[in-house]
């Protein structure tokens, strides 16, 4: 966990505020350092660490894979994003975020809105996916996981059409929500969960879908499972009982352990969509307002996370690698290359 390599992590604190925070920056070859900013209740510091560190280092591998000029970084704010929300909080964190000079852009997370965005903002230059701006990423992020899901299908089923499909959501939050409108919108039959009831009904209702439960959704019998809420859910215990022959979702770091379970999925026949790959719509959303693009040019790379998956996809079955690795490899080969033309004028 403690060596992924990182180029500066940055422990934010202020008692009186109530803010505890972390600044993981991790690599910065392709350009600054461009994540979101997470909520959540972390049980511990270490555990809120452990999330940075893998999370910041995705983003690495994420920006690189999507041809951004950006590097990777990522950070979170240990607290319930329920209760725990002000204005000070916020803007203490722009502070932080703002001490960095640049080298860390941010954005929103899980259990941030584009309103705690606005706060960070008025501290800071060095926030992405403001209201007014690029806005809420998660639609462009639903779009590109929806591009992922349907080049995996080509390669599993022979075509891309997910009309008919059994679809498993996990998360119906901002990009949970889209995304089930996609796949309903093509035909797709959705099973729907969230630990958050309210927000469950609500999307549930909209797009009438079926509501399934929390540990449920495990055991169904779908074509596709698509975890779109928290990190590490194909591991040890789901890969026993998921039955679907495509995971493809919006939820950062899916594999537990990437070396075991990205084979244990391959070896079960399954094709998983490497997550940090089709969930870089969100990015793309970001990167765009940083370098001045339009939507539509944004849009496009978003459409083009099919073609990217596709090939993935196939070289894995050819070559009877992971697709996580083949991902992998083909984002440090950017990141070596573009390491290189640094030494030049
Ligand atoms: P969100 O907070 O809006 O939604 C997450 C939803 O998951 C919430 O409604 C929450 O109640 C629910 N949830 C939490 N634990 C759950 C569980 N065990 N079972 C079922 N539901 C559960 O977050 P989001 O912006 O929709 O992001 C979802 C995931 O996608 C996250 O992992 C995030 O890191 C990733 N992601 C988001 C974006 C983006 O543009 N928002 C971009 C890339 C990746």
């Amino acid at each position: 966990m403690f060596n992924l390599e990182h180029e500066q992590v940055l422990f934010c604190q202020d008692k009186e505020i109530g803010l505890k925070a972390i600044i993981a920056v991790h690599n910065t070859v392709c350009g600054p350092a461009l994540g979101g900013t997470r909520m959540w209740n972390y049980n511990s510091e270490a555990e809120a660490l452990k999330d940075v560190l893998r999370l910041s280092r995705g983003m690495t591998y994420k920006n690189a894979i999507s041809g951004l000029n950006l590097g990777g970084g990522k950070a979170v704010i240990i607290g319930d994003s329920r209760t725990q929300k002000n204005e000070a909080l916020f803007r203490r964190f722009g502070k932080f975020v703002n001490n960095l000079a640049g080298k860390y852009i941010t954005a929103e997370d899980v259990g941030i809105s584009p309103k705690d965005m606005i706060y960070v903002a008025m501290e800071t230059n060095h926030v992405a996916g403001l209201p007014g701006k690029s806005g809420d990423p998660s639609p462009v992020t639903a779009y590109g996981v929806y591009m992922g899901m349907k080049a995996a299908a080509k390669a599993q089923y022979g075509k891309d059409s997910l009309s008919g499909k059994k679809v498993s959501v996990q998360g119906a939050g901002h990009v949970g929500q889209y995304l089930v409108e996609h796949l309903v919108k093509e035909g797709a039959k959705v099973f729907l969960s969230d630990i958050h009831e309210p927000t469950l009904m609500h999307v549930a209702n909209k797009f009438n879908t079926e509501i399934v439960g929390i540990d449920e959704i495990y055991d169904l019998d779908v074509d596709i499972y698509a975890p779109c809420a928290l990190g590490a859910t194909v591991n040890d215990d789901t890969l026993k009982r998921l039955k679907c022959s495509i995971i493809a979702g919006a939820a950062n770091n899916q594999l537990a352990k990437e070396d075991i379970h990205g084979f244990a999925v391959m070896e079960k026949g399954m094709i998983y969509a490497p997550d940090f790959l089709i969930n870089a719509g969100g990015v793309m959303n970001c990167y765009g307002e940083v370098v001045g693009l339009q939507q539509s040019q944004v849009m496009d790379m978003a459409e083009n996370i099919y073609n990217t998956t596709l090939d993935i996809v196939n070289t894995s079955k050819e070559k009877n690698i992971p697709t996580y690795q083949i991902a992998n490899q083909k984002a440090e080969e950017r990141i070596a290359a573009l390491t290189n033309i640094k030494k030049y004028y």
